[in-house]
């Protein structure tokens, strides 16, 4: 498996991530996708809005404001319990999550299961210190919302929050789109958006920043006549189908893990993370949570507006809600580690990514960059290409093997050669990403090969 340090190399050398504002120094934890980044972003983003929204007929689709109205935050909790038990270096001042430092004190702990009273007592207990042995101020519960201000008048601005999840955005406006739209329970409407978390410890790269991206989703049904749990296996099984099966993540890196007494929120009847193994262990990648009806109804009485449902018998109901919760920067990091590859014997790096979400399908050269006719040639190769809809890249750089190697270390499956033979209309020269084999095709048969996201000839 590959280690953080090569992970973050890599993103930084083609072009995937790059630590925010390097130009002054950087901001801690807060990073930029570069050109290639962003396309894989992008895909993994249109694979989720394909595979939940558009492919089935009980989901819709939503684009919420980040700022909503304060109220909402009160309504769903966040301003009272989006905390995080913090503690902080007397020395160095720097602040750490109490959790997280016990979990490192012992590993064999179910941190999960304790409750902050009880953190409290642990560290007392064991004397914890900081990871650069320093004393340790007394542990507080931390807000993690962001709070900004509205109105452009200083004395007269008020506090409003950017949010700290979409769902909420799904929530308040849950009696519009029933109104709106033919949808009936069960239904379920899905967002994707950046969150805001004020998170105390960051880290890891792109596993926890404070401006994250989320794909959300809130699955509404009447638990009289859908049993919660069969729903919730089954959005289990949807979840786990689109990271092996869409994604193409290796079965063994992810597992189910079920959330303790302790650690679930007090409205959820269930919890479940699905973890990935990254290279720093086993963390949570996607959560499901069967919420109950607690949301709509904490909206209903904080803003007296009815948000009730009526189904076709008449009857009148509160629907209750499963919600699986996504980052999509997580999902970045987990194809990223699963997919790469170090060729053995060498120091050649290859990012076995799905085709499906390769940022480019193919690559495109002429073999000679200073010969005019290969470069034209080559280039009606890439428009043909692009206009029949594939996602194309351009290189007619340095050498060959240069090129492949750029190519294998951005994942494309394959690169395509315009050379002296594809003159005299004998097709392209395409090699294999994954097998580094060479086949001369036609511009008939190399579409074929690209459209079949296979990786192999
Ligand atoms: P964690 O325990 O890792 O802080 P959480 O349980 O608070 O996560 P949720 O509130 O359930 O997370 O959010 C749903 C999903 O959003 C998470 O499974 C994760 O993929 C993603 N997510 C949450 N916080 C962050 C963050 N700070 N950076 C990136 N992704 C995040």
């Amino acid at each position: 498996m590959a280690t953080m340090d090569e992970i973050v190399s890599l993103a930084k050398r083609r072009g995937f991530v790059y630590p925010t504002s390097e130009i002054y120094g950087g901001l801690a934890n807060a990073y930029d996708y570069g050109p290639v980044g962003a396309a894989l972003l992008r895909n993994i983003r249109n694979l989720w809005w394909r595979e939940f929204i558009d492919k089935r007929l009980d989901m819709v689709g939503l684009d919420s404001a980040i700022i909503l109205h304060p109220q909402t935050w009160v309504a769903s909790g966040h301003v009272e319990s989006l905390t995080d038990p913090l503690t902080e270096d007397l020395v160095t001042h720097k602040r750490y999550r109490l959790d997280h430092l016990i979990e490192a004190h012992d590993k064999n702990l179910d941190v999960s299961a304790m409750t902050f009273p009880q953190m409290v007592q642990y560290a007392k207990d064991n004397n914890l210190k900081s990871p650069e042995g320093n004393e340790l101020s007394e542990p507080k519960m931390f807000n993690l919302l962001f709070e900004t201000s509205l109105g452009a008048v200083s004395g007269e601005k008020s506090v409003a929050y950017l949010r700290g999840e979409t769902a909420q955005g799904i929530f308040s406006d849950f009696k519009n789109i029933v109104a709106t739209n033919r949808v009936k329970l069960p239904f379920g409407v899905g967002q994707i958006g950046k969150s805001f978390r004020n998170e105390i410890t960051l880290g890891q790269f792109v596993f926890r920043t404070m401006e994250f991206e989320q794909a959300e989703i809130e699955y509404f049904f009447d638990p009289e006549k859908t049993g919660w749990e069969s729903l919730l296996d089954s959005w289990k099984a949807d979840m786990e189908k689109f990271i092996v099966g869409t994604l193409g993540v290796k079965k063994d890196n992810v597992r189910w893990r079920r959330h303790t007494d302790t650690e679930r929120s007090h409205y959820s009847k269930d919890t479940w993370d699905l973890d990935y193994n990254f290279p720093f262990g086993w963390k949570e990648l996607w959560g499901v949570a069967y919420r109950t009806d607690y949301d709509l109804s904490a909206h209903q009485k904080h803003s007296g507006v009815d948000l009730s449902y009526v189904d076709g018998d008449g009857k009148k109901l509160i629907p209750h809600v499963i919600e699986p919760a996504v980052g999509v920067n997580r999902l970045f990091l987990m194809v990223l580690s699963d997919a790469f590859t170090k060729e053995e014997g060498s120091d050649r790096v290859v990012l076995r990514l799905s085709p499906a979400i390769a940022p480019y399908q193919v690559n495109v050269s002429p073999l000679l960059a200073n010969k005019e006719a290969l470069v034209e040639g080559a280039r009606k190769v890439f428009e043909s290409l692009v206009e029949k809809g594939f996602r194309v890249s351009w290189d007619d750089r340095g050498n060959i093997g240069k090129r492949y190697a750029a190519a294998d270390e951005i994942g494309t499956p394959y690169c395509v050669v315009y050379d002296f033979e594809s003159e005299e209309g004998k097709g392209v020269t395409v090699r294999s990403r994954d097998t580094g084999e060479q086949r001369r095709v036609n511009i008939d048969e190399l579409t074929q090969m690209v459209a079949s996201e296979k990786i192999n000839f």
